[in-house]
């Protein structure tokens, strides 16, 4: 074995060792990433240190063994089969980076099979005609050289092409691949040579070192560019994250934070700047209606007329909060700006929105604030459109506000009063007052209706409409109700007429406490154990309450009435639709509002409405109350006009439990009812 022998055997053992660090450095890789190119990258390797292990194997036993021997028709076989595949698998792995689809199992099962198949095909070729002329090894391993020197070539020079600045792996495996493909032609072209008889060139030998040097750069050059790859895949989660931290997911638009930032630099650096403030305020409603899609595509569509209308006038559109978009910009506001924008968005907002066969009607409020005027950091500014969208949305449906400084004394005085509700229950400030309720008839008392106080330690006494509203957003209405209810049926227990007749009593009931699904089995459990008769209970809606979801009202009033409790309508003829409600709803009776009490004597248009609406009850079997009757012509009227039961200041006003059972004691059953016979219906 001549010097040169030697030294390619070294190179073939040293290359195979390289190749096979290499491919277990890609398949840790592979284990840490799970990545299809990683597999193959490491398949190509290990192909490479079995073709190169095989090889060097195959030198050594060129002088000791025939070349027909068996045992070098295996090895052969295997080292043409490693070949292939190196090349198969180092190819597929370089374009499964580029590639968005995966290789499937079954393209990269067929390209490999196929790389075998070739190898094995080489190598029986040899084993059937062992004469091993220059044609045949030609054919066995030129071929093979031309194969893997044009793929590698073209691999490097597909790279090459991309040539993306300050990625090192890439660069370094692009020039190993074209200097690898160049050596494996120039080999082959060695093999041509001696095919066609020519005398090799001296420097021939030397190049499997050099295909050596070139190999381990291949390696190299990929662990680079899969460092580098990483780098960026970590760099984009980063990016991502960034976005994340930023914009908001359904909407793309920016939220919170962005938005004050972005504010805060117009306020700084313009001569004004505008905020509006947009919510959306009927979203329950629609999650109830139509499930929290729905809410998606209400909230996703707002967006993008806001942003539409945001980016005609040249401002910014911003999602702060769930249910909120802002919309703002510099040097603009002072001149009606705000006001054509908030105009503009309401409109735009009203517009119908159709989804999945119905219409998702949207209600939204606005608030403006401007800066400098209203206040000097982004922060404070959104507080103010904050407050000024509340008011807004207080005022009634699709309205917007400018901020003015009053309102920031409410929102204080709005403040302390939730914070004091909270312990007025704790510190039992609540106390229920009963207003009698007579007989049309008769004008015998027949019921009362619970009416809730506060007994505030500062204020005094304060009725329901100075605090009720803020009960609610507190979560504490429904605590309110029942203790109410309650409260109501263990005085009722109480009460007895002298002729034993029995007493109703009347309790008003949250939209909130109503509509839920246990409300009917909570009044029955607080009947049980209270021990009044269902029949002596009435429960007062609002009109409201039916007008929202007339199904789920029509429920709650079954499950009642199956329990023998009576559902009465209050605050009638204040809403729209009544007639219509009255139809569809079965309720026991309704209550006449104290408005129209007030309106039949003054206006004649009014006194021939209540009197359809008296007709139109009796007809459905419903008993009528007139409730406010403040005076004797008032009541005159109402008796004359045949309603059932009759309520107000004229009579009694509300009175605690202790006044209520001596009035029941005093008061004894009027014996001739005064029938106003002379008044004119
Ligand atoms: P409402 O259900 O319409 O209750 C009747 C209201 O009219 C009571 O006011 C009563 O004091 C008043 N009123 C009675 N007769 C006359 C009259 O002749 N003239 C005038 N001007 N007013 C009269 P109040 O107690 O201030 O209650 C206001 C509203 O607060 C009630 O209206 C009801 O909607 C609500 N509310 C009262 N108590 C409760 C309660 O316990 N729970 C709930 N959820 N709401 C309640
Ligand atoms: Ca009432
Ligand atoms: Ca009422």
């Amino acid at each position: 074995m001549d010097d040169w022998a030697i030294l390619e055997l070294l190179v073939y053992f040293t290359g195979s060792l390289i190749a096979l660090t290499q491919s277990v450095v890609f398949a840790h890789y592979y284990r840490l990433f799970r990545r299809d190119h990683l597999l193959l990258w490491s398949l190509s390797f290990f192909a490479l240190a079995i073709y190169l292990g095989a090889a060097g194997t195959s030198l050594l036993l060129m002088s000791k063994l025939a070349s027909a021997h068996p045992l070098r028709l295996v090895i052969s076989c295997i080292s043409l089969m490693a070949a292939y595949l190196q090349v198969v698998s180092l190819v597929l792995g370089t374009i499964a980076i580029w590639r968005t689809q995966r290789w499937t199992r079954k393209q990269i099962s067929i390209a490999l099979a196929l790389a075998c198949l070739v190898g094995v095909c080489t190598g029986l070729a040899y084993a059937f005609d062992p004469g091993s002329s220059q044609q045949r090894m030609f054919l066995r391993v030129g071929l093979r050289y031309l194969v893997t020197g044009v793929a590698a070539l073209s691999m490097g020079v597909a790279i090459a092409r991309r040539w993306p600045r300050g990625r090192l792996g890439q660069q370094l495996t692009a020039i190993a691949l074209c200097v690898y493909g160049l050596d494996l032609l120039h080999v082959f072209s060695g093999y041509v040579a001696q095919t066609i008889g020519t005398p090799l060139w001296p420097w021939f030998r030397q190049t499997s070192l050099l295909s050596l040097i070139t190999q381990i750069f291949i390696g190299y050059g990929l662990v680079i560019w899969l460092l580098e790859n990483e780098r960026d895949r970590a760099e984009s989660a980063t990016d991502a994250a960034e976005r994340l931290r930023l914009f908001d997911q359904l909407t793309g638009l920016p939220n919170r934070s962005q938005m004050l930032d972005h504010l805060g630099h117009q306020m700084q650096h313009a001569q004004g700047a505008a905020l509006l403030l947009v919510r959306l305020d009927n979203l329950g409603n629609i999650a109830v209606a139509s499930g929290m899609d729905g809410v998606d595509v209400a909230l996703a569509s707002s967006a993008e007329r806001i942003e539409e209308i945001a980016r005609a006038n040249g401002l910014v559109a911003a999602r702060p909060g769930a249910d909120h978009f802002a919309v703002h910009g510099a040097g603009f506001g002072a001149d009606g700006g705000a006001q054509r924008v908030a105009e503009q968005i309401l409109a735009a907002l009203s517009l119908p929105l159709f989804w999945s066969g119905r219409d998702l009607a949207l209600e939204a409020s606005v608030g403006i604030a401007l800066a400098p005027r209203d206040a000097r950091t982004a922060d404070a500014l959104q507080s103010c459109a904050e407050m000024a969208r509340a008011r807004a949305h207080r005022d009634g449906a699709m309205r917007y506000r400018f901020y003015a400084p009053d309102l920031d004394a409410e929102a204080k005085s709005r403040l302390a009063l939730q914070s004091e509700l909270r312990t007025a229950f704790a510190n039992s400030e609540f106390r229920l007052e009963f207003q009698p309720i007579l007989d049309g008839w008769s004008l015998e008392i027949c019921g009362f209706e619970a009416l809730v106080r506060w007994h505030h330690p500062q204020r005094g006494r304060l009725l329901p409409d100075a605090f009720i509203h803020e009960l609610e957003p507190l979560g504490l209405i429904e605590a309110l109700d029942k203790w109410v209810i309650e409260q109501a049926c263990l005085a009722a227990r109480n009460w007895q007429r002298a002729d034993h007749e029995p007493l109703t009593v009347a309790v008003n009931v949250s939209a909130h406490s109503f509509q839920r699904r246990e409300f009917a089995a909570m009044i029955d459990a607080i009947l049980e154990r209270t021990g009044l008769r269902a029949a002596c209970l009435e429960i007062e809606i609002i009109e409201s309450i039916a007008l929202e979801h007339p199904e789920r009202a029509a429920l709650s009033i079954d499950r009642l009435r199956e329990i023998g409790v009576r559902v009465m309508l209050d605050d009638f003829g204040t809403g729209f639709s009544s007639l219509k409600h009255l139809r569809q709803l079965p309720f026991d009776g309704l209550k006449i509002d104290h408005s129209f009490v007030v309106d039949v004597l003054i206006d004649p248009r009014d006194a021939a409405i209540v009197r359809a609406m008296l007709a139109l009850a009796h007809s459905l079997g419903l008993e009528v109350v007139a409730e406010g009757i403040e005076t004797a012509a008032q009541l005159a009227w109402f008796q004359a006009a045949g309603c059932d039961r009759l309520q107000g200041f004229h009579f009694h006003r509300s009175m605690e439990q202790q006044a209520v059972i001596e009035l029941l004691q005093l008061h004894p059953p009027v014996a001739t009812p005064p029938v106003a016979q002379d008044i004119v219906l």
